[in-house]
């Protein structure tokens, strides 16, 4: 099956790992010749996801896809778009703002307000 993803050209990071052996996907568990980097684990050490996993953490789809069912949504001030509060893999897209709240990472851009959870 071909991934539905054809490999959009602006993704710097997450180069691909291709082993020969198979390895498991750290979120879904599916197994893999093809790993790729995901999010840092507490440990330092970086997620290792499958193809399908890694696209929907680089494109920002991976907890509106995988976590929908989850507590800790909640809406950008800014915008509105749903932010997956606490989560680590929404963690670089959320921005904690001084007057309360959270945004997301392009109105905390916008707004230069840069204070990470
Ligand atoms: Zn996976
Ligand atoms: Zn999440
Ligand atoms: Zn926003």
């Amino acid at each position: 099956m071909d991934s539905i993803y054809s490999s959009s050209s602006s993704s710097s990071k997450g180069k691909n790992i291709i082993t020969d052996a198979l390895s498991n996907c750290f979120y879904c568990k599916s197994e893999t010749t093809t790993i790729k980097n995901g999010w840092q684990l507490y440990g330092g050490d970086l997620a290792l996801l499958c193809e399908s996993c890694c696209s929907a953490y680089e494109d920002g789809s991976f907890c509106s896809r995988f976590h929908k069912r989850e507590n800790g949504w909640r809406d950008c001030a800014l915008c509105g778009k749903m932010l997956h509060c606490g989560c680590i893999i929404s963690l670089k897209d959320i921005v904690l703002m001084d007057f309360g709240g959270i945004c997301c990472m392009d109105c905390g851009n916008k707004y230069l307000i840069r204070v990470r959870i």
